[in-house]
């Protein structure tokens, strides 16, 4: 699966926009020569569902997946963490390879299922601006205009995208927010909850279920009982929780009594800060 990283740039001057009615003829199998050449050597950033997918698929502690399978991004232009898939250090290959295909197939992350396809989706959809879709082209991939030709929707489709970009809703919500136009950074505190949320939703779940998390908020006793064992369901939480902790959206209720508790230590220790006042 080649790399799908395209400047906007490049996309505009050189690339023709589909729509999903739009046709492409292409093919990727067993019987082409590069066959699983474009799984070596290549940067594949997960989303938080890619992950869901592939440790459950794995059997793995997500916690556990993200050591194994994976390196976090955090440069200095970014605004917060990405994960990308860890080649092998010593051959650069996808660790999910093998001389028969991708091991992992039926949960491959997005990027694998969309190639050759890219897509560009602007932050507000308008008439005059509306997501569109190019045909990737990389050098060592003899698929194109092998096989079958078929929409872009219909490719959508056959690989299995509309659950993942269903999945990945909530998420990409998140990281188009106009919270990421501002200057700041996020402090180191916030970058790590943001990985754990997002990424590391194991850990995310011991968090909820093994500190004072379910004491300060309002969460329905159904929703708890999800939030124990349905990986799909925590990671919505986990992004709501994050749109309450970082962005202040009041996506959670925080429980009345805590509100009280926090009124009345305000007042105490102005009380106690005002010379003069009577303790
Ligand atoms: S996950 Fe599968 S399709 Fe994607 S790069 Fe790895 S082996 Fe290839
Ligand atoms: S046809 Fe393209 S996508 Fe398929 S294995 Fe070859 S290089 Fe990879």
């Amino acid at each position: 699966m080649p790399d799908q990283v395209v400047t906007v740039e490049g996309i505009l001057k050189e690339q023709a926009r589909m729509t999903l009615d739009d046709r492409f003829t292409f093919h990727c199998g067993v019987n082409l020569g590069c066959f699983t050449a474009c799984c070596r050597d290549v940067s594949i950033v997960l989303t938080p569902y890619d992950i869901l997918r592939l440790k459950k698929a794995l059997r793995l502690d997500s916690t556990e997946f993200l050591e194994k399978h994976t390196l976090p991004l955090f440069g200095a232009q970014q605004k917060f963490p990405l994960t990308i898939l860890r080649m092998d250090p010593e051959i650069k290959k996808c660790p999910f390879v093998t001389e028969q295909g991708c091991s992992v197939y039926s949960d491959r992350p997005w990027a694998c299922r969309m190639y050759p396809l890219g897509v560009a989706k602007p932050k507000n959809p308008s008439p005059a601006d509306q997501p569109f879709y190019i045909v990737l082209h990389e050098e060592l991939c003899q698929g194109h205009g092998q096989g079958e030709t078929r929409s872009v929707g219909e490719w959508i489709a056959e690989q299995g995208i509309e659950e993942y970009e269903m999945m990945g809703a909530s998420f990409q919500d998140l990281v188009l927010h106009d919270f990421w136009n501002r200057d700041a950074a996020l402090t180191p505190q916030q970058a790590e909850m943001f990985y754990m949320a997002c990424y590391d939703l194991d850990r995310f779940r011991r968090f909820v279920f093994e500190s004072r998390f379910l004491d300060l908020f309002e969460i329905d006793e159904a929703r708890i009982e999800a939030l124990r064992s349905d990986d799909e369901e925590l990671l919505e939480f986990a992004l709501l929780w994050l749109r309450f902790s970082l962005i202040g959206e009041k996506t959670m209720k925080i429980r009345r009594e805590v509100l009280e508790a926090r009124k009345q230590a305000a007042r105490q220790s102005s009380m106690a800060a005002t010379p003069g006042s009577v303790v």
